[in-house]
């Protein structure tokens, strides 16, 4: 691996529109908006950039007595406010968003590119693609209906009539992941707001800068002052979130093992949890081996691997394998990896700890039998894209790499000649968030669609939840419920059940 990222790296936000503080040694400290008021405590916090690991910025960090107050606020005032505007008044304000974003899109995505270590292509992609989230909304509601239940079906409830509604849960809180800081943060305040929800978000400790210029457009563009909040808090501390009885709603992103604690935590509440995958490909023999593996390397390699969505194993059929293989290996083996600022395929991982874990997890793989043949070497936070091949299903069941999801561009290959044998070993992994297969015979496809158990399966097509045109989310310890346009609307139901018996309403024979 070429030395990587020699220049420094400085965050430098000219527009206005987000607020902070100038920090003596001129690294920009923002104010976390807080339902009403831009924070300026006591406590600061230092974000990193993944580029070269050097202070890039600073928070001031919510006390716990702010942190009550904005509680109240948003619970007092700011849910009220929330569903008291009316729906396209609430539509007006998303698309106002989505202009005021486009209009900052260059400094969205050089944040992206600094505080998220993404290449300009991908920030690019995640700031146009939270745009175009946001001017979708519109679609959000070809699902967000209610019912009618008409009551002559029982002898019960002759003359009366059922209205089953969706209003608003009041608060959602709203923890987004380190990968896709603007993007989940727009997508979750868009299906919570949308029906009238306020929102906190809190966004991931390693790049809240994004959620705060989020904060500052949503203001900009009309949002009730008390209707959202952006919580900086790390990770173990956002209990005094998670366990409030006043938010009823918690929306999470990230790890199986946070989301497991934050349902410990939470007690009573509606969850959505999108949790952690990496998912398994299969290559059946007919399978278009330029389309298979170009698709395939993307799948391994986009954002370094650091996807939910990413793939991690690929299962190939036996009289293709070698074809295969060596056309992934070959594609792998062009993959630059560098300082995201220049011209390279895939930057950093988030930091050194998580390529650690790429290092253990490779390491991993050897003991257990696994050969690297393609990639495998680390500096610092750079890793790069690796292909390990092991000769069995049950070699691999052994891995880290097929027990635990490595964020990281690393993925196993193997070779199967049973397609039961292959399914049931995909079935055995704990997670269960997507699948894709690459092949034309459909009775081996509709096999695998039956069988695999997954919340979504790309036929022709590596996994891609992009901005959740079509709805993702996992099975198993990948999740509960599901993201996407007109899936996660975030309403409660109320059923209103009208009784006019005896008022000449009806007339039963
Ligand atoms: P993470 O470490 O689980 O953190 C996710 C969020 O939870 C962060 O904001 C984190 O804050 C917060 N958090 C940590 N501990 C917490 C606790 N005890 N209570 C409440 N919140 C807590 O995940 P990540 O590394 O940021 O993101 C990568 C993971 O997200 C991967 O597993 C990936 O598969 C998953 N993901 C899933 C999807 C999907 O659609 N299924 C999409 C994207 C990502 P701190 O940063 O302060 O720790």
């Amino acid at each position: 691996m070429n030395v990587i990222a020699t220049k420094p790296v400085k965050l430098d936000i000219k527009s206005k529109v987000i607020q902070k503080a100038v920090h003596p040694n001129d690294i920009p400290v923002f104010k976390p908006y807080l339902a009403g008021i831009f924070y300026k405590g006591s406590e600061v916090k230092y974000i990193s950039s993944p580029i070269n690991n050097s202070k890039i910025a600073g928070f001031f960090k919510p006390d716990a007595e702010s942190i009550e107050q904005t509680l109240e606020r948003i619970y007092t005032k700011g849910r009220l406010d929330a569903r008291n505007i009316p729906g396209e008044e609430r539509i007006k304000i998303l698309q106002k968003i989505a202009d005021l974003l486009e209009e900052h899109s260059d400094e969205m995505v050089e944040i992206l590119v600094l505080n998220t270590g993404k290449t300009w292509k991908a920030a690019r992609g995640e700031v146009e693609g939270s745009i175009d989230r946001l001017r979708k909304v519109n679609l959000d509601l070809r699902r967000m209906q209610g019912d009618f239940v008409p009551g002559d079906w029982d002898e019960q409830t002759l003359e009366s009539e059922g209205i089953i509604k969706r209003e608003p849960f009041g608060i959602v809180l709203a923890i987004v992941p380190f990968n896709y800081p603007l993007f989940d943060a727009v997508n979750k305040f868009v299906y919570s707001f949308l029906p009238g929800n306020a929102v906190i978000i809190k966004p991931a400790s390693a790049n809240p800068t994004a959620s705060f210029y989020l904060s500052a457009l949503a203001l900009k563009a009309g949002i009730p002052k008390s209707s959202i909040a952006v919580v900086p808090l790390p990770g173990e501390e956002t209990e005094i979130l998670v366990k409030d009885s006043r938010i009823q709603v918690i929306s999470f992103t990230g790890s199986s093992r946070t989301g497991k604690e934050v349902i410990k935590k939470a007690g009573i509440k509606q969850v959505i949890m999108e949790l952690g995958g990496g998912d398994p490909v299969f290559v059946l023999e007919d399978a278009d081996l330029d389309t298979a593996t170009s698709k395939i390397v993307t799948g391994i390699t986009s954002f370094s691997g650091q996807r939910c969505d990413a793939i991690k194993i690929v299962l190939v059929e036996k009289s293709i394998y070698e074809d295969i293989r060596n056309g992934i290996v070959e594609k792998l083996s062009k993959i630059e990896v560098g300082d995201p600022r220049e011209d390279v395929d895939i930057g950093p991982l988030i930091n050194e700890k998580a390529a650690d874990l790429f290092e253990i997890a490779v390491k991993d793989a050897i003991s257990k039998g696994g050969k690297v043949i393609a990639g495998g070497s680390r500096w610092r936070n750079y890793v790069e894209a690796t292909l390990i091949e092991v000769e069995s299903l049950e070699k691999m069941k052994e891995m880290m790499l097929f027990q635990e999801e490595v964020f990281a561009p690393v993925a196993v290959i193997v070779k199967f000649s049973d397609l039961d044998d292959a399914i049931k070993t995909v079935n055995e992994r704990k997670y269960g968030l997507d699948a894709a297969i690459f092949g034309n015979d459909i009775n081996k496809i509709r096999k695998l669609v039956r069988l695999l158990d997954v919340g979504a399966i790309y036929i022709n097509e590596h996994p891609r939840h992009g901005i959740g045109y079509y709805p993702f989310g996992g099975r198993k310890e990948s999740g509960i419920g599901r993201e996407g346009i007109g899936y996660s609307y975030v309403t409660a139901i109320k059923t209103i059940v009208y009784n006019y018996k005896g008022k000449g309403v009806w007339e039963y024979m």
